[in-house]
């Protein structure tokens, strides 16, 4: 049997949700990451409002109005539904204010460095590696909003459609964004990320970004950088025996459920 170490690198590069996958249920990832079978994925309207939306936040970082970003969007997506087209609209309040929050600092702070759907990727001893080819990839994930302050600071952003929860929750992500970002960016002081929550109504101060806790350069690069090897040793730990496991993913989400024993699959 290996140990968690050579499961871990055997499987890398690793991404937040094949982490997430292995975690929750060896045998769902064993199906999608081992034997590489095709699994039943419901169509989820939510979802696809969600990309869209991601879309539309993309196409206004990246300098486009945001009439021109919905409208860009919607030819980039031709079968959206009317529901879809109504909850996006929902969604325009959230996006116009993040945009001109953004923009706020820029004004008051400066942003130095300004990345949109950024491709990162760490080594095992925690170096900046190519997203898309290597064979020293440990981990990889793509991020929504990567900014860079004129005071040192580096701030990521996750976008999330979905309903709002405590950032404990979120705190893997973050952590593997904080030490994406300090192995990319030597320059960098100190680092910070959150979750921006697209699809809710803003808090008492007006905002939908809830942010993890601010970090040190020294502190991503010791503390947070041990959290996240911990946690994959876990993961990878779980991967020991192949077995389902019975979690929030079977009833919503699990692609592999018709396969699964646990609902009367065959294995
Ligand atoms: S239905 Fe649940 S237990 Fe079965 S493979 Fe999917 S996540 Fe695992």
């Amino acid at each position: 049997m290996l140990d968690a170490k050579q499961t871990l690198l055997t499987y890398a590069p690793w991404s937040y949700s094949m982490a997430g996958l292995a975690k929750d249920c060896s045998y769902a990832f064993n199906k999608k990451y081992v034997e590489k079978v095709k699994g039943d994925k419901p169509e989820d309207s939510a979802t696809s409002t969600g990309t869209i939306a991601h879309r539309i936040l993309e196409l206004g970082l990246l300098g486009t109005a945001v009439d021109a970003a919905y409208t860009q969007a919607l030819v980039e997506y031709p079968q959206i539904t009317f529901e879809q087209r109504s909850q996006l609209e929902c969604f325009r309040d959230a996006i116009e204010s993040f945009l001109r929050d953004v923009d706020t600092l820029d004004r008051k702070i400066g942003i130095v460095y300004r990345d949109v759907e950024a491709e990162l990727c760490i080594t095992p001893d925690f170096t900046a590696a190519s997203y898309s080819e290597g064979s020293d990839r440990l981990l990889r994930g793509k991020v929504d909003l990567h900014l860079v302050l004129k005071n040192g600071q580096a701030l990521v952003i996750d976008h999330k459609s979905g309903a709002a929860r405590a950032i404990k929750y979120h705190q893997q992500q973050l952590d593997a964004y904080l030490v994406f970002i300090t192995a990319k960016q030597p320059d960098v002081l100190s680092a910070r990320a959150g979750i921006h929550y697209v699809g809710t109504l803003p808090d008492r101060r007006g905002k939908r970004t809830v942010w993890g806790p601010g970090y040190s350069r020294h502190a991503v690069q010791s503390m947070v950088r041990e959290r996240v090897w911990s946690w994959l040793l876990s993961v990878a730990a779980n991967l020991n025996e192949i077995k389902p496991n019975k979690c929030w993913r079977c009833s919503r989400f699990c692609e592999y459920q018709l396969q699964c024993p646990l609902f009367n699959g065959q294995s």
